[in-house]
């Protein structure tokens, strides 16, 4: 996601560009090379954060999402609304980090929230944000799409391929050999491999998806994405059309972080299939918040999200000529266009 973003700003500045990495594997059950964090069809997008970066780079990035669905023709963006909700602690962090983006955003108390969304079951002290507007859910898969046609169009080249080595102005494949004088390594989960190092860390996480029929989907029309405090981080999207024409609720939350420690670790866990009993916490996590749920079946599927020690995202000159764009912090899709326009900053001498 962020480096296909860096890909569209370096090529719409006039730079010649190379994106270097592999298409979405058919079987992940027998698949022995890169996986992606965003092979799936939702992601909250938001301003309202407790985190001042990423509601700050959500901000930078939501404004854009029509600029880039313009430049490519491909629509990634519903703008469904998304609600925070936590403790008084939780939502002062909230109005702390997001004092001065001017975000169109609604403070509902207890029984606010009630009214106005009374499906749910809002933890008794809880207030909310319910921020209509800019906010909602995106297509990963169609939002990477989308900036790397844009990025074609503005003249950059794609090659599928997995990079094997990189060094200072230089990149090996299992093909070819690339010189340039600037490589940014964006490969999310694979980026310490692939840098021969071992600073961030990789998570193995797992999601849970309802498939909700027309009933369900009717009372829970107005249910925007859902962000709420709790010590698993649980978070719910709206019902999205899945490629397969049905409509699914996908939720996720982790009790524990179960760390993956190296490359081989990373493929295993996505080979797997992820957790069931993790899937089945899931279902008892979204039937306790959205009672009496009816779903009519359930899958589940692995994914990982990478994290660096300070939780900002890795976005620096390592060496003359080599640059890193990684960790999402597990919030690097909404805000992904605005890490690919500071890494391309850092690429062309620009202050990000
Ligand atoms: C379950 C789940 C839910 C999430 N929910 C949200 C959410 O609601 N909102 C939000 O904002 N974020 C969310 N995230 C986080 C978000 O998806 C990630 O932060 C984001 O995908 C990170 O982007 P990236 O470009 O760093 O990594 P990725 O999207 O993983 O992209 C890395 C790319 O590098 C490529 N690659 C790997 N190895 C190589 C190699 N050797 N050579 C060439 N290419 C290589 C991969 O194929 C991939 O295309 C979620 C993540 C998960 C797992």
């Amino acid at each position: 996601m962020i480096g296909s973003a860096a890909a569209r700003h370096l090529a719409k500045a006039g730079h010649d560009v190379t994106l270097i990495g592999p298409g979405e594997p058919a079987d992940w059950s027998t698949h022995t090379g890169a996986f992606a964090s965003h092979y799936d069809e939702g992601r909250i997008t938001r301003m309202n954060d407790r985190r001042s970066f990423f509601a700050r780079a959500s901000a930078a990035s939501i404004r854009r999402y029509g600029e880039i669905e313009a430049e490519s023709g491909i629509p990634f963006f519903n703008e469904c609304g998304a609600l925070i909700a936590g403790g008084p602690d939780y939502i002062a962090a909230v109005e702390s980090a997001t004092e001065g983006l001017s975000v169109k955003r609604e403070h509902l108390g207890a029984q606010g929230l009630q009214d106005r969304f009374p499906y749910l079951a809002i933890p008794d002290g809880f207030t909310g944000y319910h921020e209509p507007k800019n906010a909602g859910h995106i297509s990963p898969r169609n939002l990477v799409a989308a900036q790397q046609e844009a990025a074609r169009r503005h003249g950059a080249t794609r090659l599928e391929r997995e990079a094997t080595g990189v060094a200072t102005g230089r990149v090996v494949t299992d093909t070819e050999f690339l010189a340039a004088e600037e490589i940014i390594v964006a490969a999310g989960g694979w980026t310490d491999d692939l840098l021969g190092r071992k600073t961030l860390d990789v998570y193995a996480r797992t999601v849970a998806f309802h498939e909700i029929g027309p009933n369900e989907a009717e009372r829970l029309k107005t249910l925007p994405s859902l962000v709420m405090e709790s010590p698993d981080d649980i978070y719910i999207l709206p019902p999205v059309l899945y490629p397969d024409g049905k409509l699914w609720l996908k939720l996720g939350g982790d009790p524990t972080d179960d760390l993956l420690p190296d490359k081989e670790a990373i493929t295993d866990w996505y080979r797997s299939g992820g957790n069931a009993d993790r899937a089945d916490y899931l279902t008892a996590r979204i039937r306790e918040i959205i009672p009496g749920l009816a779903f009519e079946s359930r899958f589940h599927k692995p994914c990982v999200t990478t994290w660096s020690h300070d939780r900002i995202p890795e976005i620096r000159r390592l060496a003359p000529g080599l640059i890193v764009a990684a960790a999402g912090n597990g919030a690097g899709a909404k805000c992904s266009d605005e890490l690919g326009r500071m890494v391309a900053a850092i690429a062309t001498g620009e202050d990000p």
